[in-house]
């Protein structure tokens, strides 16, 4: 018990995502279908426990962004600063998701994951794809007409705009709002306590999530499409162990082991959840006690990576593309690879970090060069587990593209960084 008491919170989330999966396995092949297992577990128990913890921790990021961007634009104050780090930040973002995708192709023509596959032996579904936003709409959208509704929805990229905006108003008129940026400060430390307590249930939450998708899933979905999974998962590790530490290393010189190690529990989290979004809060923490990067920059480049860098859906978009035009008999032309790289890129931007969106944009990837939107119906059935592995990659490149811009701005302490982690 004792022992229990002292694990650090990774190892538990850890050992809870083993469990989980056994848990689920047990489940799948064990149980018969009935009330027991689909009404009382699977979509009783589990569903409730797991969701709730999603829940808890959604609840804290609409006001946990807003007030820590906030703090953040107000304390860096002049507008150059802030104006380098935006810039940085999109540039990182833009070319870390052009790499990714371009990495995902290449492994795609080399591997030809869907190659002799033969379409109806495919479980597939109905695909419903809803109307894409043009691209106009998607700029003009990141200004909000009325920050309330963006808020109620969840629309991010407005959120940024309004929250920066006013910190920059705030550290203008200085000592005149005191009392509203000392409101703002007060309730980041508030929000950024919850997100510790909640954090604190989150074994219990991961342990429901998994071992619900892997009762749901089970194993036999995957034959088929092992090859594809195969590719995918190549990329993603390409992706997340090679250039983003590589990245980090060049333009940093902190040790890439470190980085991972620390970062860990959050990547865990983000493969239970499959949001972007739900991490930013536990992200930011992590970042901020056990890497040392300043909150004034991650509360910038934290949630603007959850909404517009999406390295891990690039990755999973690049092998589908292929794959999906193999299935077919279609054959890619250089100037249709350079148009997915290009459709890809831009297409994750506006799109919130939530489950399955990659499924989404993915249509409108499809659609740039005239590949059949039916298509997609062939990945969906293990699209939940790709999902999951995206979503950790996604935000490992917010974090490695926060660390190198934290650093570049001197908002790094090395020596939290490098501080031996004392399990609580
Ligand atoms: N689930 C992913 C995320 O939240 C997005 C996706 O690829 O579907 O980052």
């Amino acid at each position: 018990m004792k022992k229990i008491k002292h694990m650090g919170l990774s190892t538990k989330i850890f050992i809870a995502l083993l469990a989980g999966v056994v848990f689920g396995l047990l489940i799948n092949f064990f149980l018969p279908t009935g009330v027991l297992k689909d009404t009382i577990l699977i979509d009783g128990i589990l569903y409730i426990v797991g969701n709730g913890f999603i829940r808890l921790m959604q609840m804290l990021v609409i006001p946990l962004v807003i007030c820590s961007l906030i703090c953040g634009t107000m304390s860096i104050g002049d507008t150059k600063t802030l104006g380098q780090v935006g810039v940085k930040t999109l540039v990182f973002y833009i070319v870390t998701t052009a790499l990714a995708i371009s990495i995902a192709l290449a492994l795609g023509i080399f591997i030809r994951p869907g190659m002799g596959l033969n379409i109806s032996s495919v479980e597939s579904g109905d695909v419903t794809i809803s109307d894409n936003v043009s691209m106009v709409d998607t700029i003009l959208n990141i200004i909000p007409k009325n920050v309330i509704a963006s808020m109620a929805d969840g629309d991010m990229l407005p959120i940024i705009v309004f929250s920066v905006f006013v910190g920059i108003m705030l550290a203008k008129l200085g000592s005149k709002a005191a009392t509203v940026s000392k409101f703002f400060a007060e309730f980041n430390d508030v929000m950024m306590e919850m997100t510790i307590t909640v954090m604190k249930a989150a074994p219990i939450g991961v342990f429901c999530m998994i071992s619900r998708t892997i009762a749901t899933i089970g194993f036999d979905a995957f034959v088929p499409m092992l090859k594809y999974m195969g590719c995918v998962i190549l990329a993603l590790a390409l992706q997340c162990f090679g250039i983003y530490q590589f990245l980090l290393f060049i333009f940093t010189r902190l040790n890439p082991i470190t980085f991972i190690k620390k970062f860990f529990p959050v990547m865990e989290f983000a493969f239970s959840t499959s949001s972007s979004n739900a991490c930013i809060p536990l992200s930011i923490e992590t970042l901020k006690d056990k890497l040392g990067v300043s909150t004034k920059i991650s509360s910038f480049t934290v949630p603007l990576g959850a909404t517009i860098n999406m390295d891990g859906t690039a990755i999973m978009q690049g092998v589908a593309v292929v794959f999906i035009a193999d299935a077919y008999g279609i054959e890619l032309t250089a100037g249709m690879l350079a148009t997915v790289i290009a459709t890809a890129t831009l297409a994750s931007i506006g799109t919130a970090g939530v489950p399955g969106v990659g499924l989404i944009t993915l249509a409108m990837v499809l659609t740039s060069v005239g590949l059949p939107t039916e298509g997609i119906a062939l990945i969906m059935g293990i699209d939940r587990i790709i999902d999951m592995l995206r979503t950790a990659v996604n935000v490992t490149g917010d974090a490695v593209c926060t660390t190198v811009v934290a650093q570049q701005a001197g908002m790094l302490d090395k020596k939290v960084f490098y501080t031996k982690e004392i399990e609580e």
